[in-house]
């Protein structure tokens, strides 16, 4: 109620000049700006996560401009869609969720592990972080590289086709690590990716997943159980005996 008095009051304090052109820039009729703050406020912040610059990044990145059309209505429901390929962008606490487990700083340098619509990605890279994110399907790493780089996010985030459970060696090490498709168990090569006092956000299990985190220490590593999830498996060498 405040914020619509207030641009009224602009709207009203523009018309009531007549010195000078008013440098009114138009609403974005497609912004949806109305149900992303809600989306914060109900599902994120109602669910206790208090990190303000996750918020801040989930208040402005728009997640309808990451589902396919035929799912633009449903954009800020509160629950996974369809991205095709058989694979989902994640319900919004749970990006939400991880990007605050992650724990980053502006400046940090963040690894993603599937990229899918390329939603998670632009939520960190808005968050000042630099993130390289790898996607096993190869028209889903070209489809979310194009709308990234259509929303202004192409300096902030790297799009790489690829298996990820390698990791992305060439630009480790790296302060936070979010895997968003479940492994049977932690993939090594992420472990050993990680600098010292970094964090590893992965959910892990076949058909009963946690989500956990793994913080390096200097001796090692320590873990810690957060919630139950149910995510896409992770591909690829992942599922090798
Ligand atoms: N972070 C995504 C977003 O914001 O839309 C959600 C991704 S979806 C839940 C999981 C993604 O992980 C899928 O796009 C899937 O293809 C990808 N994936 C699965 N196994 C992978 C692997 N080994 N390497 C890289 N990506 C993988």
């Amino acid at each position: 109620m405040r914020r619509a008095a207030w641009v009224a009051l602009l709207v009203f304090g523009a018309c009531s000049h007549e010195s000078g052109p008013a440098h009114a820039v138009p609403p974005d009729p497609d912004s949806r700006e109305q149900e992303r703050l809600q989306m914060v406020s109900r599902q994120i912040e109602g669910r206790g996560v208090r990190d303000a610059r996750v918020l801040a990044a989930m208040r402005k990145v728009p997640r309808h401009r990451f589902v396919p059309e035929s799912q633009r209505a449903q954009a800020y429901d509160d629950r996974p869609l369809p991205i095709g390929h058989q694979q989902t962008i994640s319900q919004p606490y749970i990006v939400a969720l991880m990007s605050e487990l992650a724990g980053v700083q502006p400046g940090d340098t963040v690894l993603e592990v599937g990229t899918g619509s390329g939603y998670q990605a632009a939520v960190l890279g808005e968050m000042g972080v630099k993130v390289f994110s790898i996607e096993i399907i190869e028209p889903l790493a070209k489809r979310a590289e194009a709308i990234l780089s259509k929303l202004g996010y192409a300096k902030k985030v790297q799009v790489r086709h690829g298996d990820g459970y390698a990791g992305w060696p060439e630009h480790a090490p790296f302060d936070a690590i979010i895997v968003t498709a479940a492994p049977p168990k932690i993939p090594e090569p992420l472990r050993q990716q990680l600098k010292v006092g970094g964090h590893l956000v992965i959910p892990v299990g076949k058909h009963y997943q946690r989500l956990l985190r793994v913080t390096r220490t200097k001796d090692g590593f320590r873990e810690e159980s957060v919630i139950p999830v149910r995510f896409v498996p992770m591909t690829g060498k992942a599922q090798e005996k």
